[in-house]
């Protein structure tokens, strides 16, 4: 049986800059690449035509043609990890497991199980921090205890990126190209010296999303490329749903097709709003490492005594964008016809199902995690609880969005609305499901009874 190193692709689809590959051709060994479709992921997808699978499929096509120009080829298999893992253990000699850290629960019990199962064959696995800037316990308030406040957070998480500064010969966002300092913690990982550490072998097969059992959403990607000029306009227009202000990254950072390194670098350059934002991401993945009952209860305790209405009418309603609220359906339908969504209006959309309808925010959550392209549980968690009050950082609870006040904030001009919502203004508009101030009061009323019971 053949000798290899085994690196694991998860949510990190990119050669580049990219730290367990680095730190597996670093070894100097042939390194065997593999990605696992998860039966136990895909299987529970509501929909044979989800656009996530649709785009993974599309990028592990990219890695392997990327791979066999290098001479090498990407392993890929279609089950259970661990069946997968124990036919692996048959098929070759491997000698150890390179992959990067994922923080979702059900993933580190699927990797602690995968652990277990190499340790019993004597088969190093190391893991490695590639898809935020700090991780776990990294960033702490002086007694070591995770914060659980976003400003003093991201102070600290600044404050960290400054203590190891390193000089760099070149760096193109840096004005007239003269050199200058960069974190230590952003600096990309050299791989491309090591690419002939590949194992080099016969071409492999991918499965496809037929053989899977998933066909083409037909929805478009957004571009892996954002401009240098939209970064650095981001805090002028990132409010605005009418216009292309924001980066449409999401769905890149998600699956690791680029890497969130590069892209700090860039906005600690350009755009400290921007900055602040990646800084979120951080600091909902560490929060659901940390304190994982966040994915299925509230953050605090006291917020799982709301009594919620839960009118499934009602929710149908907001899920299909027929509130009678112009600026909510627009989202709910952008959501619908595109899997993205404008982060103003996601605020919007959340705050009124679960304060104006006193709808759970795990039924909201549920279906944004079904149709958001962006998808990710700790951001999305996090985002919703926001949203409800529940939260870390919440806002406190008496401050409920009003639907009117943000449509003449953010889209005053209607264009959003009218993009979406075409029949707005027209007597085909359905009437208000809920009335604003009636909903306010008796918002503010259940979750006082909630919080004084809790
Ligand atoms: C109810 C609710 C649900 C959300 N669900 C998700 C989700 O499933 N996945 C997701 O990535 N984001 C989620 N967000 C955060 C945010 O809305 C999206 O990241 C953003 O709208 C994506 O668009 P963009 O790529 O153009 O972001 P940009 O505004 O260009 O921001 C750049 C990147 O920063 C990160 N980011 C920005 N805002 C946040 C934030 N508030 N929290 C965490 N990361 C952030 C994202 O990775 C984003 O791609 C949610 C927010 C709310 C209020």
């Amino acid at each position: 049986m053949e000798q290899v190193t085994i690196f694991w692709f998860r949510r990190d689809l990119r050669l580049e800059d990219n730290a367990g590959l680095y730190r597996a051709l670093k070894t100097g060994r042939p390194v065997l690449p593999l990605f696992i479709f998860d039966t136990t992921i895909l299987d529970k997808l509501p929909s044979r035509a989800d656009a996530r699978v649709e785009f993974i499929h599309q990028e592990i096509e990219r890695l392997h043609g990327e791979l066999e120009a290098l001479g090498s080829t990407l392993l890929v298999r279609h089950g259970n990890p661990l069946e997968v893992w124990k036919e692996l253990l048959r098929e070759w000699d491997v000698q150890a497991v390179y992959t990067n850290h994922d923080y979702e629960p059900s993933a580190k019990d699927r990797d602690a199980a995968v652990a277990e199962l190499l340790s019993e064959n004597d088969t190093e696995f190391r893991t490695y921090k590639d898809q935020v800037i700090f991780e776990k316990l990294e960033v702490t308030k002086a007694d070591g205890d995770p914060y659980v406040v976003f400003t003093p957070y991201s102070r600290a998480w600044k404050a960290k990126l400054e203590e190891k500064l390193v000089e760099v010969e070149e760096d193109p966002d840096a004005k007239n190209g003269q050199s200058d300092k960069l974190s230590f913690y952003l600096k990309p990982y050299p791989n491309e010296r090591y690419f002939d550490h590949f194992h080099q072998t016969g071409s492999t097969e991918i499965p496809s999303l037929a053989d899977m059992g998933f066909e083409p959403a037909g929805i478009p990607f957004p571009d892996r490329e954002v401009s240098r000029e939209l970064i650095r306009n981001y805090d002028r227009t990132r409010d605005y749903p009418a216009i292309e202000g924001t980066s449409r990254l999401g769905l890149h950072f998600r699956f690791g097709t680029i890497s969130i390194r590069e892209k700090a670098r860039r906005a600690a350059k350009l755009n400290g709003t921007f900055l602040n934002e990646l800084i979120w991401r951080d600091f909902y993945a560490m929060i659901m490492d940390n304190f994982p009952h966040v994915v299925e209860r509230s953050f605090r305790e006291k917020y799982d005594q709301i009594e919620w209405r839960n009118n499934e009418q009602e929710f149908r309603a907001w899920c299909a964008g027929e509130t009678g609220y112009p600026i909510v359906d627009a989202g709910m339908r952008e959501l619908n016809t595109t899997g993205y969504m404008h982060n103003r209006v996601r605020m919007v959309t959340a705050s009124f199902l679960t304060k104006h309808l006193l709808i759970d925010w795990r039924w909201g959550e549920a279906y944004f995690a079904e149709k958001l392209l962006d998808y990710e549980l700790a951001s999305n968690n996090g985002g919703w609880q926001w949203a409800a009050g529940s939260g870390t950082d919440a806002a406190p609870y008496f401050r409920i969005f009003n639907p009117e006040s943000q449509l003449k904030k953010f889209d005053k001009e209607l264009r959003y609305v009218k993009e979406w919502v075409p029949e707005y203004g027209t007597k085909d508009y359905p009437a208000p499901i809920v009335d604003h101030k009636m909903a306010r009061e008796r918002c503010l009323a259940t979750y006082k009874a909630a919080l004084d019971r809790g």
